[in-house]
């Protein structure tokens, strides 16, 4: 079970933390589970809306559509969301929210019907200042879009930030498509200081996979190796990104590009100075964990290394840069779409790349000045942070 990976981590963490037993049962808890059995056209979809701690603020996460979503894995991604957030100094507790559906092929008509009708089930317990959703896996700017229609429709007013990832013209901010890259690109930069001669490998050549990959060629860094759902290629000599991507929106996948065709396994054990892995989870498991050779790992996915396989990876000390803190910069570009459809103003493009970068930046020197600290990973690290804000806030509270 998915929230068993949470209780292994909770464990790991209350040992280096000391964590009383109240302390780790309210970090068990959550503050509100909502379900529903969503009827379209006669079709009967699953759907939760979960929201972990709310000691910092309004519940913040996605919303995925997948076949495989459960209540027990809305409630995991929920808790990762408060420890995402909580790291990144925001004044957000951890949401997330999920409906058991097979998108893929779905008529738009209906995957519209199916997202007017998860916010006609769950207008009560979301809001600008409750919680606020945003993409997640198959849901994207025009699912936002109908989701605030919705709401907005039922509750008889506007109310734009009651929802992130939106389009543009319903007040989303330009910077959020590409943000998750971005904010892990400003680690990425801090990690290799003036650096040139650095090679990346980049698993998962999607959103987050291809900005990253083309943020880091535009400065001039060599990406040795691509891959997506159909394989990989490499080259020593590096990809011109513009080049992969137009190959990959031709074709459908980066492996009619030039260089040497390698598989999803191979990419993951070049000797390469950076492993970037934006594809899904578990792909680093402890089968493989010893036959990694890149120095550093930054996780732009959420849980692509298994537990047993971080252990590993730490002691052969490759340093792993956590997805909690890693792929922060998708919630930080959230936030600032928050704030600006909150307080009405309209935020120039400059203002928010300078708030990201200054964000993403601060986080990871806390994170890599306790890790150092502590001799722990950064994973370890970065859940210490978190935590510590979260119990500081519930006992400023005087619920502990
Ligand atoms: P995406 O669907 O745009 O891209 C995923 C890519 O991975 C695709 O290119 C796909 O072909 C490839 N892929 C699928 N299976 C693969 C496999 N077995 N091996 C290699 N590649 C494979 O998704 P995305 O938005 O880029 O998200 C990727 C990961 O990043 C997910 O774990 C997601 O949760 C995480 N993430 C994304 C964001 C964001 O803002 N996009 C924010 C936080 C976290």
């Amino acid at each position: 079970m998915v929230f068993e990976n949470v209780t292994a981590m909770l464990d790991k963490v209350s040992k280096v933390m000391e964590l009383k037993e109240e302390e780790k049962q309210l970090l068990l808890s959550f503050s509100k589970i909502s379900h529903a059995e969503l009827d379209v056209d006669g079709e009967k979809f699953l759907a939760w809306r979960i929201v972990h701690n709310n000691a910092l603020g309004p519940g913040k996460g996605g919303i995925r559509y997948h076949p495989g979503v459960s209540e027990d894995e809305v409630k995991s991604l929920s808790f990762w969301m408060s420890i995402k957030n909580s790291l990144a100094g925001l004044p957000f507790g951890g949401g997330k929210g999920g409906i058991q559906i097979s998108p893929k092929g779905m008529p738009q008509e209906k995957l519209e019907k199916v997202s007017r009708a998860f916010i006609q089930s769950f207008h009560e317990v979301v809001g600008v200042n409750k919680d606020v959703p945003a993409p997640d896996v198959y849901t994207n700017p025009q699912t936002m879009g109908w989701m605030l229609d919705e709401f907005e429709k039922i509750k008889g007013r506007k109310e734009p930030g009651m929802i992130t990832g939106k389009p543009l013209a319903l007040g989303g901010i330009p910077l959020r498509g590409a943000s998750t890259a971005q904010g892990g690109f400003y680690i990425f930069k801090e990690m290799i200081g003036d650096k040139k001669d650095v090679t990346i490998a980049v698993q998962g050549f999607g959103n987050a996979g291809y900005h990253f990959a083309n943020l880091a060629h535009k400065d001039g860094f060599k990406v040795v190796a691509v891959s997506d759902s159909k394989g990989g290629v490499y080259d020593a000599n590096g990809f011109d990104i513009d080049d992969v991507k137009m190959k990959k929106d031709e074709n459908g996948t980066v492996t009619c590009c030039y260089g040497d065709k390698i598989d999803n396994k191979e990419i993951l054990e070049l000797e390469v100075d950076f492993l970037i892995l934006a594809a899904l989870e578990n792909q680093v498991t402890k089968e493989n964990a010893h036959k990694i050779k890149a120095k550093n790992i930054i996780e732009l996915a959420n849980g692509p290394i298994t537990s047993e396989a971080d252990d590993i990876l730490y002691e052969n000390k490759i340093v792993v840069v956590p997805d909690v803190l890693a792929n922060a910069g998708g919630v930080v570009g959230s936030y600032l779409e928050w704030v600006q459809n909150k307080t009405g103003m309209i935020f120039e493009e400059e203002y928010l790349v300078q708030r990201l970068e200054k964000i993403m930046k601060k986080s990871f020197a806390a994170v890599d000045h306790l890790h150092k600290e502590k001799n722990v990973n950064m994973r370890v690290a970065s859940y210490v942070l978190a935590i510590e804000r979260i119990l500081g806030a519930e006992k400023a509270r005087g619920r502990l």
